[in-house]
């Protein structure tokens, strides 16, 4: 089999402020986007699997700030980082993911590490830092997620005593001055943000269909900004925030992961498609449109199947999200 290989991904969704964004600000993110879906197409044209290339699409927008994932993970209400990857391969429905772990460089490298070398699915906490520890996977001093823009944005939740949900704050001052005696890591500021961060849902995820026709799909996330110690959302849940199975399609989501826990949304776009014998297009966009809807459920996913049609729906104003094809210019989006 010689399919046309495809991946997308996604940085988040969210509320937009186009009063703050500059065209550079808004160049940021799409070369970012672009970057990182050309790094996944180079790994699907040399014959890797879908699993390989979400996995390094993945790893490179956990380390990217621009991103709330790894490097530049929204802070909890005590201010520490407390981050949840997933990882699905569509080919043997195997499965691996780890939540609430504070010290892994990569979550999305630990997931795949559950996925391939455990007989489990879900590693939480020290366990899971354990695991990936003995695996050889990179611990980092908890302050390498910490950035000076996701501080400020915490603090303004605090200051508002809210979770970032359902935040109206302002958008953030991408020049505000670093805060005298924050132990906050040094670096660039970042762009002012073309989604409003303190209405972004900012997980990321990628899914892709490789040259042997399998699927795959990985989620990763730092969570809501000011949520409570041990909070878990969707996205290391197989089936809320990430499934894939070669006979439907892979599925990334980001959103209010409660609301995505209960519609079981990535898995729901898959059975659509299986029961109803629906299209991706119309699976997705039932999910998305009618039912997270119905529990207020805001957010988008990403979608492939294996005939390597993609579909990127959200019902918030703007999703950082692209795709690229085998041989053909990605494409990035933030609108609608
Ligand atoms: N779904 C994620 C969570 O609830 C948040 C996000 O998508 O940004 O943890």
């Amino acid at each position: 089999m010689n399919t046309t290989t495809v991946i997308a991904i996604h940085g988040g969704a969210g509320t937009i402020v186009r009063a703050s964004l500059s065209p550079e600000d808004e160049a940021r993110y799409h070369t970012a986007l672009r970057d990182i879906l050309l790094a996944g197409q180079r790994v699907l044209a040399d014959g890797a699997s879908a699993l390989d290339a979400v996995t390094e699409a993945v790893r490179l927008l956990e380390d990217c700030p621009l991103f709330n994932a790894g490097h530049g993970a929204v802070l909890t209400a005590d201010g520490t980082h407390e981050l949840d990857a997933s990882i699905m391969d569509g080919r043997t429905l195997d499965a691996g993911a780890v939540c609430c772990v504070k010290r892994v460089r990569n979550p999305v490298l630990a997931a795949r590490c559950v996925l391939e070398r455990s007989d489990h699915v879900l590693f939480a906490g020290d366990g899971a830092e354990a695991f990936a520890a003995a695996h050889g996977l990179e611990l980092v001093d908890p302050a390498y997620f910490r950035t000076d823009a996701r501080h400020r944005q915490w603090q303004l939740a605090r200051e508002q005593q809210r979770a970032m949900l359902d935040h109206d704050g302002a958008t953030l001052a991408a020049s505000a001055p670093k805060d005298a005696g924050s132990n906050v890591r040094s670096e660039a500021p970042l762009p002012h943000e073309p989604i409003d961060p303190n209405r972004k849902f900012g997980t990321v995820g990628a899914v892709a269909l490789d040259a042997h026709g399998h699927l795959a799909a990985a989620t990763s996330t730092g969570g809501i900004t000011n949520k409570r110690i041990g909070r878990v959302g969707d996205s290391p849940l197989i089936g809320a925030g990430c499934y894939a199975d070669d006979a439907t399609c892979a599925v990334s989501s980001t959103g209010s992961g409660e609301m995505f826990i209960r519609m079981v949304a990535a898995y729901d776009v898959a059975a659509q498609m299986a029961y109803r014998g629906v299209s991706l297009e119309e699976a997705a966009a039932d999910v998305v449109m009618n039912r997270l809807p119905r529990i207020d459920g805001r957010g988008g996913l990403i979608a492939v199947d294996a005939k390597g049609n993609v579909t990127l729906p959200f019902n918030t104003e703007g999703m950082y999200r692209g795709f690229a094809r085998a041989g053909a210019e990605p494409v990035t989006a933030i609108y609608r």
